[in-house]
């Protein structure tokens, strides 16, 4: 049977090992199946020897943290976690299986546009629902599945903020799922029909410009939305992004408040797409803030460990607490995120502590001040 896993890439890779004390996976675990180098390794000597069946357990480890983390410190330039995903199609086209779990969650994204089982299309909606927003408008909200779901305040906040900046911003209800999940599954046509399910839907609506305060529909809208859609011509925008150009423009002042606060980087707006200074500009514009930097921040930034949920909630708790501690190491009142799924873990994780974690656009709302806001 002809593997098709690319070989120059596999070769690229000198097992010098450098990024396995990064990995949380590794970190956590500690088996060499687990490192981003065993994990090539393996993949190599499966591509040449050509089993007759893909090694499961390899298949299942596959499913990690996609934190790329390995791919940022990888000194040959291998790209770990694209080669993840490609790995993870493959190995799954010539018989390896998804767990029975992911399987589920992607037979519900498929009925329901969520991979949040037991939450259906209909609900998705009720965030908005006596918000006014147009169902066309040149800028819509993506209000993504944490955001529709679990924390509904979030895209709410994010409609008031622009409603107070003045931004006209619609939401069309008929969204689903960004399909992170599917591409991180490796079901590349569940994810390929979902793109065009929302791409039709944001066109259909007239939008040119989508605003989002989540990480991960940021990423992969942003990122792989383009190599499905050729010449893709919408816009995609973080709520930092549009914020910290009000802030530089002066639009947008901020209320003192008092505090220690540190800033937790999500690995899908800093190492995918290196947005690294947007939200530090809005902090450091927040008078009498103290802010302070967790010891590996920005490209050296560890994971909260939030997508491994999906496949064991354990470990997912030890890699947020460890950045939980982490923060609590710099002697912050606070942790600020600006990815809800990033929110979710961590605040999950700080449970107990003295910790107060908090999304950037919930301070923003509490302490904005503007000639365009309305006090
Ligand atoms: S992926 Fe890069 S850092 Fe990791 S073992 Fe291979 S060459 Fe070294
Ligand atoms: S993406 Fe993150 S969790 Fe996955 S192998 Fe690389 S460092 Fe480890």
């Amino acid at each position: 049977m002809k593997v098709d896993l690319p070989m120059d890439i596999l070769r690229a890779c000198g097992s010098c090992n450098y990024c396995r004390d990064f990995c949380p996976m590794y970190r956590e675990i500690g088996s060499e199946l687990d490192s981003p180098g065993g994990k090539l390794r393996a993949l190599r000597a499966y591509a040449e020897k050509m089993y007759s069946k893909p090694p499961q357990e390899l298949l299942d480890k596959l499913f990690c943290a996609d934190c790329r983390r390995c791919e940022n410190i990888c000194p040959a330039g291998v790209p770990v976690t694209s080669y993840w995903h490609d790995a993870k199609a493959t190995l799954l086209k010539t018989g390896g299986t998804r767990s029975e779990g992911l399987e589920k969650v992607l037979d519900w994204l498929q009925k329901e546009g969520t991979p949040f089982v037991g939450y259906e299309a209909e609900e998705r909606t009720l965030w908005a629902e006596d918000l006014e927003l147009p169902a066309e408008s040149n800028t819509a909200i993506f209000s993504g599945c944490m955001g529709s779901y679990w924390y509904p305040d979030q895209p709410e906040m994010v409609v008031d903020m622009m409603r107070k900046l003045k931004i006209k911003v619609g939401y069309i209800p008929s969204e689903v799922c960004c399909g992170l999940m599917n591409y991180w599954a490796g079901d590349d046509t569940g994810f390929e029909s979902i793109i065009r399910k929302n791409y039709e839907m944001f066109k259909k609506a007239g939008v040119d410009h989508i605003i989002t305060g989540c990480g991960g529909c940021y990423g992969t809208l942003a990122e792989h939305y383009p190599h499905v859609i050729k010449n893709f011509d919408i816009q995609i925008h973080h709520t930092v992004e549009v914020l910290a150009d009000m802030v530089e423009n002066g639009v947008l002042t901020f209320k003192g408040l008092e505090g220690r606060y540190t800033f937790h980087d999500s690995c899908h707006l800093g190492r995918a797409l290196g947005i690294y200074d947007a939200p530090r500009e809005i902090i450091a514009a927040i008078p009498d803030l103290e802010f302070v930097e967790m010891q590996n921040n920005r490209e050296d930034s560890n994971c909260c460990g939030g997508f491994v949920t999906v496949v064991d909630p354990d470990l997912s708790e030890s890699i947020g607490k460890k950045r939980v501690q982490e923060a609590l190491e710099t002697g912050a009142d606070g942790l600020i995120t600006t990815c809800v799924s990033c929110y979710k873990n961590l605040s999950y994780c700080a449970r107990g502590t003295d910790l107060e974690v908090i999304q950037l656009d919930e301070l923003i709302l509490n302490l904005a001040q503007s000639s365009l806001v309305e006090e």
